[in-house]
């Protein structure tokens, strides 16, 4: 499955925006009646796909020839087609040949063909070919095409439902056969689909090029690239390798050829044995919806997430271009050599992509400390998790409203947080040792929830389904209390954790794998277990008596949250340094955060606590500091609190970017370098400091005039100097943008033009985002950053609202779904409006209702939370200033 992480500049856009863009599933909007699933007595063998392409045309055609076994006499046979002119469809089998006509065709492309005669479909072998001829896609979904330069392109997008909209096949993901491909396309073009080539021949203009036949495959996995491409061989991998670009981008291939070797290497290593299929290709595209899609030996990735120039890629789009690849083929073993059933299962895929990315990046690249600064992700997780919202990982899928909402943070984040739990619980040669079983067991098929822990419990001796089971088919995530006895006993209690004023009709238990961490006379000792009931005594081995501190979630290794009462949770905050990990500490902090808005801890007591975590040596720590700074930003600062709020963040703050300086200092390890434009952003702007305000201008001006400059502080420069520039710098952006060659670049500038806060250079923007030559996925991109700051939340969602058809026409159509975010933040009276405005069903595609109830949930509870806490802020940051 592809993924979208916006690289968000401020916590709030993460969570205004993140998850209006965040999710990555391209489903053709339909009427929300339940899925028909393909019948049972009807099996595939085997499908040719033969496509005569010219993307410089509207429209294509084709045919397709499918190999198949009917076990029961059928009036009728069923496929998907979508919006595709069926031509001639004719059955060949023993008794000769019928012709089909179709019967009828539901809203989500399933096609009933019968025979012409009328006659049965008896039992036996046939072939079903199909002719037909259909437009290409034009807004990145499906097979489509556009233009870069004066090139014609095509590409495609499948997962989930999209196969249906290229040509005929049988779209489910349960139906794994093999495929072969044929493109005529013009001569002089290239052409890449799954597999090698196996004959290639030109005549008369054209070219024809055969395909080998694939291994067996889901349809949501195949790829077909046409054009002018361009190809960057790499080397030092177990399969021929290939970056491939549009015309004139093979310079920007690189830092990604460097980086497939190494992490391809670690993957085989981990799995024991070589990638399974005959060759890779990473593809580089102009127009994509997503981060990247694992479609086997030619993985798709949005441009900008592929290509770099050295001289300007930062810290941070190293981290992500390892993230993305990791994760991409990290399916090529979860997803693609074995496939979940149906949706309901996609954590099998995802879940694992996520766990399996997460772990190959920290081994190959561990400089780029992704183990700490990764769980920032996690918390959006939890986040979800902590609302009665919050859904069931597995559920039954059987609309396309909700097949899309199973595509979020939860099947995700959740869910590797909670594979990485598993792993530790279990030990990680034993949980490597069932998951390559499973992956045998059902190599080149689809596997189920029930056979992943089948193949655990076999491995370890333990019942790993009942444990997994109250994470992946329950909602929300428990909070342990812990309570010290006097004599070294401790009494744990376990519950749902929900945000402040919620109550859940059900009281639920999970079975949680406990590690905790607490100081002895011997020392520091460590206790596994795994808590099932609700109220549990526990004897901490080696104490007599209550420890100083203790931690109940050693290495932030669990999903769940945590407490203890009485002092040793204070003396732990302050202790923290000497006695967590960065990651236990960025832990603490996110933990912090939930108690929050739990209601178990006060808004001044957060606000304090971050001034403590403001001297801490780690830069992961230090940038989770920024976050929670961003966090009281965004739920409490109003127009009179922006002058004490700007002396509390520099007090937190600004000593953490004295130390590490303005400057990047030679061999400075990566996560200096990528803390240090968080630092500077939040000072510069939140912090109102003059002088970062200054030398962001002259860094600006030095990066426009072509010198070198840091790349990590790049984005950072150009978004500070904005926010005072003027008519002139605008435009100068303006037309960078426009020019830029590397596509990674477009982003930042991007975030720039819309952190202009002159009134009518906001106007310009605004404009802009539908008059400029931006990308359908980039449109939603300009918005966000035009809605970053708390004020400027009402004057976004009202253009999204006055200009909702001209924009929900420009932008992908999965797009949609997630307008509804635009209405988020901490106000009541836009909810209202929100709620009004998407009780038009014009204005609510499937899928989107679901975000309306999430989005309604996060701004009840930031209101709710200001009007609880905001007194006790709002003194506390006074004090703040009037304090020596
Ligand atoms: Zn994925």
């Amino acid at each position: 499955m592809p993924r979208f992480r916006t690289p968000p500049t401020r916590f709030h856009v993460a969570i205004a925006i993140a998850a209006a863009v965040a999710s990555t599933l391209a489903v053709t909007p339909a009427a929300s009646a339940g899925i028909e699933r393909l019948p049972a007595d009807v099996h595939a063998a085997s499908q040719a796909i033969a496509l005569d392409l010219d993307p410089s045309r509207a429209s294509y055609s084709g045919t397709v020839r499918i190999e198949l076994t009917v076990t029961k006499s059928r009036p009728d046979l069923s496929f998907h087609s979508q919006k595709i002119s069926l031509g001639t469809m004719v059955l060949r089998g023993a008794a000769g040949s019928n012709e089909l006509r179709a019967k009828s065709e539901d809203e989500e492309g399933l096609v009933h063909a019968a025979r012409a005669d009328g006659a049965p479909i008896e039992p036996g072998r046939y072939t079903l070919e199909i002719a037909f001829t259909n437009d290409f896609d034009e807004r990145a979904s499906s097979l489509y095409r556009l233009k870069v330069a004066d090139d014609w392109y095509a590409f495609t997008q499948f997962e989930a439902c999209d196969a249906r909209a290229a040509f005929p096949c049988l779209d489910e993901p349960s139906v794994k056969v093999p495929y072969q491909f044929t493109l005529t396309i013009p001569a002089g073009e290239e052409a890449v689909t799954n597999s090698p080539v196996v004959s290639d021949r030109t005549a008369e203009g054209r070219r024809t090029i055969v395909f080998l036949k694939t291994k067996p495959l889901p349809s949501y996995l195949l790829a077909i690239a046409v054009g002018h491409l361009e190809f960057t061989a790499v080397k030092g991998t177990s399969i021929p390798t290939r970056i491939v670009t549009v015309k004139g981008k093979s310079g920007l291939t690189g830092p990604v050829a460097a980086m497939v070797p190494p992490v391809l290497a670690a993957l085989e290593k981990y799995f024991g044995r070589a990638y399974p299929f005959e060759k890779l290709d990473l593809l580089a595209v102009p127009e994509y919806v997503y981060g990247a899609m694992e479609n086997p030996g030619a993985v798709t990735y949005s441009d900008q997430f592929l290509l770099f120039d050295p001289k300007s890629m930062s810290v941070s789009q190293r981290r992500t271009l390892a993230r993305f690849t990791s994760h991409e083929l990290s399916h090529m073993w979860f997803g693609d050599l074995v496939t979940m059933e149906w949706w309901d299962d996609l954590w099998l895929n995802e879940s694992f992509a996520e766990w399996m990315g997460d772990k190959i990046v920290t081994q190959v690249y561990p400089e780029l400390d992704t183990r700490v600064s990764g769980l920032s992700e996690t918390e959006q997780a939890y986040t979800e998790d902590s609302r009665l919202t919050a859904r069931t990982i597995r559920q039954p899928v059987t609309t396309v409203a909700n097949l899309l909402s199973t595509v979020d943070a939860l099947t995700y984040q959740k869910g590797q947080s909670v594979l990485e739990m598993m792993e530790a619980w279990l030990g990680p040669e034993t949980f490597r040792r069932g998951v390559l079983a499973y992956l045998k067991e059902h190599e080149w098929g689809n596997a189920v929830e029930a056979d992943l822990w089948r193949s655990l419990s076999k491995a370890s001796g333990r019942d790993v389904g009942a444990m997994g089971s109250t994470y992946f088919n329950q909602p929300g995530i428990p909070i342990v209390r812990g309570e010290l006895l006097g004599d070294g006993r401790m009494v744990l209690r376990q519950s749902r954790f929900l945000n402040y004023g919620l109550r859940d009709s059900l009281s639920r238990l999970w079975q949680i794998p406990l590690s905790i961490r607490y100081p002895t006379p011997k020392g520091i000792a460590r206790h596994k277990m795994l808590l099932a009931g609700s109220d549990t005594t526990v004897t901490l081995p080696g104490l007599v008596a209550p420890p100083e501190w203790i931690q109940l979630n050693a290495d932030q290794s669990g999903y769940y949250r945590w407490r203890v009462e009485g002092a040793a949770m204070t003396r732990l905050a302050s202790e923290a340094v000497r006695v967590l990990t960065p990651r236990e500490r960025f832990g603490f902090l996110l933990n912090a955060y939930a108690l929050l808005k739990g209601g178990a801890i006060r808004g001044d007591e957060y606000a304090k606590l971050l001034v403590g975590f403001g001297d801490d040596p780690d830069p992961s720590v230090l940038s989770a500091v920024a976050d929670g700074v961003g966090t009281i930003h965004a739920y409490f600062v109003t127009e009179d609190l922006k002058s004490p709020f700007a002396e509390y963040v520099r007090r937190v703050l600004g000593g953490a970017l004295t130390r590490i300086g303005l400057e990047a200092k030679p061999g400075e390890s990566a996560s200096v370098s990528s803390l240090r434009p968080e630092l500077f952003m939040t000072l510069a702007d939140e912090g109102e400091d003059a002088k970062l305000r200054t030398y962001a201008r002259t860094e600006t001006d030095r990066y426009l005039s072509g010198e070198s400059v840091d790349p990590s502080m790049q984005g950072a420069s150009l978004h500070v100097s904005a926010l005072d520039g003027d008519a002139a710098l605008f435009d100068v952006f303006r037309k960078r943008f426009e020019g830029d060659p590397v596509p990674s670049e477009r982003g930042r500038l991007l975030g720039a033009i819309g952190a202009f806060q002159a009134p009518e250079l906001r106007a310009r923007a605004f404009d802009y985002v539908l008059s400029g030559p931006l990308k359908p996925q980039e449109l939603n991109y300009l918005l966000g950053s035009l809605g970053s700051r708390p004020e400027h939340e009402e004057e976004v969602w009202n253009w999204v609202t006055t200009h909702y058809d001209p924009l929900v026409k420009r932008i992908p159509s999965l797009y949609a779904i997630y307008v509804p975010w635009f209405a988020s933040g901490c106000e009541l009276t836009r909810l209202e409006a929100a709620r009004a405005f998407f009780a038009d069903p014009a204005h609510l595609p499937p899928g989107a209702e679901a975000e309306l109830l999430k989005m309604a949930a996060s701004v009840t509870e930031c209101a709710g939370l200001r009007e609880r806490e905001g007194a006790a802020l709002r003194s506390y940051l006074h004090e703040g200033v009037t304090a020596p």
